[in-house]
């Protein structure tokens, strides 16, 4: 469903991705595993459309989408949960959804009535500032605004930072969740144990280069992750 073939992206004389290729398949589940400043947060970038790869190729549902802008490729079915939510405080817990379906020209309202039930702490407050959120809610919150632009395959940079330990764990179960509803997702995660335990197959960055690819199942057995990144 997703691919990048060869992708670079530099900012000036700093290679954050090198040469990389990646797949996901349509109903997986993909994580990226690395540790800070591993290229991670570029890869989606680059992804998405809001940075422009210095080489390479990006293929969502088989076709070229690298000149097209993130807006459009929201539009065509990818679209990107950002490290730190990036949700509007200032706006209501509702007007962040509907920002979410600034793509959609059909009606919303049963799919907005959906994201509340899903996530009945947003309902409880949609008509507050997003402000009043606690970390866990407001990463619901993009979560679900994401959900309203009918994506087919959902980016997460980080969904589990700063959350405590019974959000993470609710967090992990919605995304396995979503994938059973049929969502592709591609995760990019410090929480590796986590990540793995959830994920089909993995790739692990080190300084923007791919060290590691496999089934998840595997890598989490595998000594090499265990010394690097599974703290044993
Ligand atoms: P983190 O987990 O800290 O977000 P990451 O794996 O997502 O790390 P990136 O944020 O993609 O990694 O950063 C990869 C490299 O690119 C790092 O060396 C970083 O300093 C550099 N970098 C990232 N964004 C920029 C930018 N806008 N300008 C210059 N250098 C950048």
């Amino acid at each position: 469903m997703l691919e990048a073939r060869d992708l670079s992206v530099s900012y000036g004389r700093t290679q954050a991705v090198q040469s990389l290729s990646l797949k996901v398949q349509e109903g997986e589940i993909v994580t990226v595993l690395g540790a800070n400043g591993a290229g991670k947060t570029s890869l989606l970038k680059a992804l998405q459309g809001m940075v422009r790869p210095a080489a390479g190729q990006v293929l969502f549902k088989g076709q070229s989408i690298l000149g097209h802008s993130a807006a459009r490729r929201v539009g065509e079915g990818l679209v990107m949960v950002p490290e730190g939510r990036q949700i509007f405080v200032s706006l209501t817990v509702h007007d962040n959804l509907l920002m979410g379906a600034y793509t959609r020209k059909d009606r919303i309202e049963a799919e907005i009535d959906a994201i509340y039930q899903r996530f009945p702490n947003l309902a409880a407050r949609r008509d507050m500032p997003a402000s009043v959120l606690s970390g866990g809610e407001q990463q619901m919150l993009a979560i679900g605004r994401a959900l309203l632009s009918k994506p087919a395959l959902m980016m997460l940079d980080e969904p589990s930072l700063g959350l405590s330990p019974l959000l993470v764990k609710a967090l992990f179960k919605l995304i396995g969740d979503l994938n059973r509803e049929g969502l592709s997702i591609l995760l990019v995660e410090q929480n590796t144990h986590m990540a793995l335990a959830t994920a089909h197959r993995a790739y692990v960055l080190e300084l923007g280069r791919l060290v590691l690819q496999g089934d998840a199942s595997t890598l989490a057995d595998d000594p090499r992750m265990a010394e690097a990144y599974l703290g044993s």
